[in-house]
């Protein structure tokens, strides 16, 4: 049987948030994107929207507390009981630990997660694509380098830290869309 808590993990423009889509249809289980709250946050102009907002607009990781905050309440909320996929969080270290602590105190555990791999001058052709379709307004040529730096430096080390927990799958990103999902079904069935 396929895992059905799961996590997606890669730079920017890995196809993280593609793929969770197609996960969503076959698994029939939520997709938990910090990046699609924060933004929804920002524009309903909460306060954890306008504590984002500025981070997001440069390509800098929001911080800790509140990303923790948002997805915690999510991942409390009924229809992730049987099952999620994790898109964008966690990002670093101490939201991973924090991740760990509450999937242990609701009893469950991350099953798999899927480490997209694609290469760097992909990730920025793709990113560019987007921001001439999608208008994000993080999608210029100054965020996205902050934001593969960030990746680099916060969260590629839980690659590492996946493996070590045993749960990790890597994934070649490289193709297209279908490809690459097929290649995710065999890594988490
Ligand atoms: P992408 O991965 O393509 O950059 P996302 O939609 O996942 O896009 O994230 C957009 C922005 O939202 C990030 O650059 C960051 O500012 C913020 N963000 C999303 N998830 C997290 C997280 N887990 N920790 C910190 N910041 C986050």
């Amino acid at each position: 049987m396929a895992a059905r808590r799961l996590l997606l993990l890669g730079p920017p423009g890995a196809g993280k948030g593609t793929q969770a889509k197609i996960l969503v249809e076959r698994l029939g289980i939520p997709q938990i994107s910090t990046g699609d709250m924060l933004r929804a946050a920002v524009s309903a102009g909460t306060p954890v929207g306008v504590e984002a907002k500025s981070y997001m607009d440069a390509g800098k990781l929001v911080p800790d507390e509140v990303v923790i905050g948002v997805a915690e309440e999510r991942l409390r909320q009924d229809d992730a009981g049987s099952g999620f996929i994790l898109d964008g969080f966690p990002r670093t270290v101490a939201q991973a630990e924090a991740l760990d602590a509450l999937l242990e105190k609701l009893s469950v555990r991350l099953e798999c997660c899927v480490s997209l791999t694609v290469d760097e001058d992909e990730l920025v052709g793709r990113l560019l694509k987007r921001a001439e379709i999608e208008g994000r307004s993080d999608d210029n040529e100054e965020s996205i380098r902050t934001r593969m730096q960030e990746y680099r430096a916060k969260t590629e080390p839980l690659v590492a830290y996946y493996r070590e927990h045993g749960v990790l799958a890597e994934v070649d990103g490289l193709g297209d869309i279908e490809e690459v999902a097929k290649r995710v079904e065999g890594a988490i069935s």
